[in-house]
């Protein structure tokens, strides 16, 4: 037996764990010979594809020339030139970078850079504002602003306290905005937390872009500083580079990981408005950002983001980004016609739908292994949210992969159709 403990693994139920051995494009190879296709971009990470040839190359180069060097008081061409490029590609006014290694440390340094602002300016604002369901990293902060459940039941009494707002389904956005704005009114909020268009942990539950230009509003309106969580939702997921963009709205701070290195490396980088930075620029030492990893804008990782900023500016991306979506919104009205899949949703690149479960729903829904296990005999990598099937596949897959994934989620809805 293998001494590795996986993530979100039960062990004790004994379900095998494929050996990978390499992935190219939209498939990753098993040790065992087989290919799978990769509908879920290998936990939301790989955009372009799998082993880019220009990432693998610039990380290879870097590699050899500078592999690591501390952060804190030097810099680096690497960094330097992603920040720069970053600038020049994010909306105004965001201006200032800030590396980390993940989307929950990217989560985290957001959260310390409100409280932060408020402290250094000296006006007692500590609460965090979110979004039910929401979705922010599995670190003891990150998890206090997601949504509570079985998966951080052991932990909850550690979690700090938040407000939360009703998630904006359909017919419920007024709730949801009248919630925010009472929140702000009444207690003192130092930002509000949430994930742009797409909860995507939570479910790929989808709300309407004049939702999210409306909430933004109401903190802009009552001082609270907005912070967008994009790092599911950034680099080009949703139809455009950033979600924020559909809705014409510009956070506070502004938070990136998974596709910022095209899913090769760890990285994350936390975008922030000039009066955040100015709120912590003095001659105070007390006043710096007090936060630091030790691979804080890893030079090999910033070269495989400046690679993946380059194909973006040489290559079609967002034609295939686009060509992408409508194919996946064919696929979904054809699996929507399926008597057991239900709330078919999209947004850009992903298509999601629930099963349904007459035993009801949920995280540990019984539905889930049993898609699981009908997953397995197919060639394809999907991992449902509980009785929820999601595809967000890389940019570069073909129509014949998209054929079989759709038939492999047909033949599993079937499968659980006949076998009730
Ligand atoms: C994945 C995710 C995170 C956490 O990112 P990690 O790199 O896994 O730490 C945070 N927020 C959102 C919206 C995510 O989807």
């Amino acid at each position: 037996m293998s001494p590795i403990w996986h993530p979100f693994t039960q062990h004790g139920l004994q379900e095998p764990i494929p050996l990978v051995a390499r992935a190219e494009g939209a498939a990753i190879h098993l040790a065992d010979g087989r290919r799978l296709i990769d509908a879920i971009s290998s936990w939301w990470v790989t955009t372009h594809g799998h082993s880019h040839p220009r990432i693998a190359k610039a990380i290879a180069e870097q590699a050899t020339k500078l592999d690591q060097v501390i952060f804190a008081g030097w810099t680096h061409e690497p960094a330097e030139n992603l920040a720069r490029d970053l600038i020049a590609l994010m909306p105004e006014p965001l201006a200032h970078v800030f590396f980390s290694d993940s989307g929950s440390t990217a989560v985290e340094v957001a959260l310390k850079m409100a409280l932060g602002f408020w402290h250094n300016r000296g006006e007692a604002r500590h609460r965090i504002l979110v979004m039910e369901h929401s979705y922010h990293g599995d670190t003891i902060g990150t998890m206090s602003v997601g949504a509570r459940g079985v998966f951080n039941r052991a932990y909850e009494k550690l979690l700090f306290d938040v407000g939360t707002v009703p998630f904006p389904a359909a017919g419920t956005e007024q709730a949801t905005l009248d919630a925010l704005d009472q929140a702000c009114r009444t207690q003192d909020i130092a930002a509000f937390i949430v994930e742009p268009l797409v909860l995507g942990a939570g479910g790929m539950l989808i709300y309407r872009p004049e939702t999210l230009r409306a909430m933004r509003d109401i903190c802009a309106h009552h001082g609270v500083l907005f912070i967008a969580d994009e790092v599911m939702t950034g680099w080009g997921r949703t139809g455009t580079l950033l979600a924020c963009e559909q809705a014409g709205v510009v956070p506070d701070i502004l938070c990136l990981a998974k596709g910022i290195t095209g899913g090769s490396l760890p990285l994350a980088v936390t975008l922030a408005t000039p009066a955040i930075f100015e709120a912590h620029w003095s001659t105070d030492p007390a006043k710096q950002f007090f936060h630091s990893s030790s691979y804080t804008a890893n030079p090999i990782a910033c070269a495989a983001a400046n690679a993946n900023l380059a194909i973006w500016r040489d290559e079609p991306v967002q034609q295939r980004i686009d060509t992408l979506a409508a194919r996946q919104a064919a696929m979904l009205a054809e699996l929507a016609a399926l008597p057991n899949l239900a709330n078919p949703r999209q947004a850009g690149t992903i298509i999601a739908l629930d099963v349904v479960d007459p035993a009801g729903t949920g995280y540990l829904s019984t539905i889930a292994p049993r898609l699981r296990e009908s997953f397995r005999g197919a060639p394809v990598l999907l991992r449902p949210l509980g009785n929820t099937v999601y595809v967000m596949p890389p940019y570069c897959i073909d129509t014949a992969d998209l054929a079989v994934l759709g038939q492999a989620i047909a033949d599993a809805a079937e499968s659980i159709r006949e076998n009730p």
